[in-house]
């Protein structure tokens, strides 16, 4: 397999009537996945999405692609096409049409619903091109066809995109759940089809590559689903994603036949299951559905409320619950079925929310303990199954970390892909398809792009360890009159901390050391009150290190007396 070197330079140019693949997001990674294709000078962009900051990223709301690469060109960009409606496939969107709105958005009626909705709150309206499965799409130079794939959301879509470079699939998120609710499969006959015609090119989806065997159907989560119904004693209380449509339409059918009613709680859970059921995608019986305010004056065994937070997020209705925090008070006898996967990097949060729960007397229901949740994504031996239908000349594993690239590629080998056609990228790494060939060329910006309450692109990984500091070893702050003239003190400087384990007379120790550092910087004729603020900084930092083994904020702040 080849394995871009970590150090490549700029690409060269794209060879006349070749393809350019550029991942902006989502390899190397789990979540804000983009990748842009080049054909003829123009480009075309598939997907766009955030990724979510992990506890050592204090202060950030989401992470975006790097836009760079792209930013002098928008003018040259066909489309975007969203192969589902995910945060990690369609939550940069906004961010994107903000540099250029009248980018058409590509996708299925639930994918472009999502977004709108999502897009409404940032007051824009995106011009839409709705597509199907089985549907051709011309993009400019682009032809795209698009295919159905089964995912953890429903109207999934794969993209199979020819120009004269030839012809590559793009499977997005998918797994091969034979029996899903919707009766919507991955279309394999179609996947046979262009393997017949030739793949020259094949994007898969590595999430689960490391998992070996089938992903279980939907279906058999339903017996212990049924189970909680059948044994909770008081409240019902489901935590979901906001878009795992039809998760929540078997926790609805199981609330239907056990006589309960149902209310959805929070944001997001609400719009998008409105939106879902405006469409036809859920189908709630007559009834069941009623206010929260309703909901509240029932007997404890006919609730059940589905709502968000099931990551441990700390605005999400759960999170609330478990600390007292929201109108729902949790209490003995109650059940919290926690029906949806554990994205690496959450486990500290969800263990709290659970234990917070617990602590208050519910019963938790949730994947460590009962059979409540199956992947979104196809296992290795469905990705074989894949390799061995499509037959492609070359393989990209898209989706994921590097254990999970490198295993999807491994698979690819095993299935008979010659390994120097199999590559494996990172974030930035520029693959080029030329006569047939697929092959590494250079590396572009792809670094971590920061929302910050307002402003994106704002905060900066110097900023990101500032603030680690700050909640790690705290700041102080010293004011220091300095005689203009003699450079000395007028009077004993001023310190102020937080975070710093002070009292009254901590930096009495320090005075003399900034006082003889003074002196100094004054016989060697340095004044101006920045080289006397570095100065300051230099002598506390020395200090609090050899004195404290702490190394705070320091914030000197010298005026001229
Ligand atoms: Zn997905």
């Amino acid at each position: 397999m080849s394995h871009p070197h970590p150090e490549m330079g700029p690409p060269p140019r794209l060879a006349k009537g070749g393809l350019r693949v550029v991942p902006l997001g989502g390899l190397g990674e789990i979540g804000r996945n983009m990748t842009v294709f080049e054909h003829a000078g123009r480009l075309l962009i598939v997907d766009c999405g955030v990724l979510f900051p992990e506890e050592t990223q204090p202060g950030v709301d989401v992470i975006l692609p790097d836009f760079t690469w792209i930013r002098d060109r928008l003018d040259k960009v066909e489309a975007v096409i969203l192969t589902h409606g995910h945060e990690d496939h369609i939550g940069g969107v906004p961010y994107l049409l903000r540099e250029r709105a009248d980018i058409p958005v590509v996708g299925s009626k639930l994918t472009l619903a999502f977004i709108e909705a999502k897009l409404k709150e940032h007051k824009i309206t995106p011009k839409t091109i709705e597509v199907s499965e089985g549907q051709r799409e011309r993009l400019g130079q682009f032809n795209c066809e698009f295919i159905a794939v089964n995912h953890s959301i429903p109207d999934g879509l794969a993209v199979a995109i020819r120009t004269q470079a030839g012809l590559v699939l793009h499977t997005g998120d998918f797994k091969m759940d034979q029996f899903p609710l919707d009766e919507r499969i991955t279309d394999l006959r179609a996947f046979a089809r262009l393997g017949e015609e030739g793949v020259d090119l094949f994007l898969v989806d590595s999430t689960n590559a490391e998992v070996p065997g089938f992903t279980t159907s939907e279906r058999a989560l339903a017996p212990a689903i049924e189970e909680v119904f059948r044994t909770a004693p008081k409240r019902i209380i489901v935590s979901s994603f906001a878009s795992h449509v039809h998760r929540i339409q078997q926790v609805l059918d199981a609330a239907h036949h056990h006589g309960r009613k149902v209310a959805f709680v929070g944001r997001s859970m609400v719009r998008n299951m409105g939106i879902a059921r405006d469409l036809g995608y859920l189908k709630i019986p007559k009834g069941l559905l009623v206010d929260l305010k309703v909901l509240e004056k029932l007997p404890d065994d006919k609730i059940t409320l589905v709502c968000t937070g099931s990551q441990g997020e700390p605005m999400a209705a759960l999170s609330r619950m478990a600390n007292r925090d929201h109108m729902i008070r949790i209490g003995k006898g109650d059940t919290v079925l926690l029906a949806s996967s554990l994205i690496p990097g959450n486990e500290n949060a969800i263990y709290r929310v659970i234990n917070s729960l617990t602590r208050w007397g519910a019963n938790v229901v949730h994947k460590g303990n009962a059979n409540v949740h199956v992947s979104g994504h196809a296992s290795a031996g469905e990705l074989v199954y894949c390799y061995n239908i499509v037959r492609p000349s070359n393989v990209m594993p898209v989706h994921g970390e590097w254990r999970h690239l490198t295993a999807n590629a491994e698979l690819a080998v095993r299935t008979g892909v010659p390994a120097a056609n199999v590559v494996i990228a990172e974030d930035g790494v520029v693959v080029d398809l030329i006569d047939g060939t697929a092959k590494a060329v250079g590396k572009v910006a792809a670094g971590l792009v920061y929302v910050d309450g307002m402003t994106v692109g704002g905060a900066t990984e110097a900023s990101l360890k500032d603030r680690r500091t700050l909640g790690e070893e705290g700041f102080i702050t010293i004011v220091a009159l300095v005689d203009a003239d003699t450079g000395k003190l007028t009077e004993p400087p001023e310190f102020m901390a937080r975070g710093f384990v002070h009292d009254q007379s901590t930096f009495d120790a320090v005075v003399p050391l900034i006082e003889t550092a003074l002196e100094k910087a004054a016989k060697e004729g340095i004044g101006e009150p920045h080289q006397l603020e570095q100065l300051i900084h230099r002598t506390v930092s020395r200090w609090t290190h050899q004195t404290y083994r702490r190394s705070p904020i320091i914030l000197p702040i010298v005026v001229d007396a």
